[in-house]
């Protein structure tokens, strides 16, 4: 079972949604029979100092700096490490309340939905921003959210994007999203078990093997 440490970074407001959408992913992959889960790791609080103004087209907006997100994250990873001796984690996902940006390069995650993953030598930094999925419908949200959470998963495990009605199939605009079934297309949902099949102990492949 491969783990992701799934970790908060925001205010109180939004904490129930961050755990209705840690439930139902963990729901989702389980029934599908995906061999990973979310594993909750706390909640991390960002400094007000790593707040920045970028300039969008619709004025200035508060953002988390990417560069400062990533690094959080994989502190957090480092320290999970060290502290319990555990370093079967190796990749981390963060949702946060407030846009993403950088002073450096807009990326644009403002208008565009889409969540950011990193690769630090062996580890996997996961980040998506709830702000563009924001609706009073709480359950309209909460699946907005779910549905990017399965986005940026397939990403991590080496998914394209998708033209069929599937989470890989990235939208224009909300109203598309909403209308996106919230699940993986079936090709898709093969490939990542292709993907997450445990390999092979080293030695049996080694030696070859006419049954792999
Ligand atoms: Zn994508
Ligand atoms: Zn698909």
């Amino acid at each position: 079972m491969d783990k992701i440490a799934f970790v908060y970074m925001g205010g109180d407001e939004f904490e129930w949604l961050f755990f209705e959408v840690y439930d139902r992913v963990n729901r989702y992959l389980r029934d599908v029979g995906l061999g990973v889960t979310l594993v909750y790791a706390g909640r991390i609080k960002l400094p007000p100092g790593m707040l920045i103004r970028v300039e969008t087209e619709d004025g200035y907006v508060k953002m988390y700096s990417f560069e400062a997100v990533v690094e959080a994250l994989y502190g957090k990873l480092v320290e999970m490490k060290n502290s319990v001796n555990d370093d079967s984690f190796t990749k981390i996902f963060g949702i946060t309340t407030l846009p993403i940006g950088s002073r450096k390069q807009y990326f644009e995650i403002y208008k565009k939905y889409l969540g950011i993953e990193v690769s630090i030598g062996n580890y996997n930094v996961l980040v998506l921003s709830i702000k563009p999925f924001y609706t009073e419908n709480r359950e309209l949200f909460i699946e907005r959210v779910f549905k990017g959470v399965l986005h940026e998963l397939g990403h991590l495990y080496g998914l394209p994007h998708c033209n069929n009605d599937c989470v890989m199939n990235p939208p224009e605009d909300l109203r598309e999203w909403d209308l996106r079934a919230p699940t993986y297309c079936n090709p898709c949902l093969m490939e990542l078990k292709r993907k997450l099949k445990p390999k092979p102990p080293l030695l049996h492949r080694a030696y070859g093997c006419s049954h792999c």
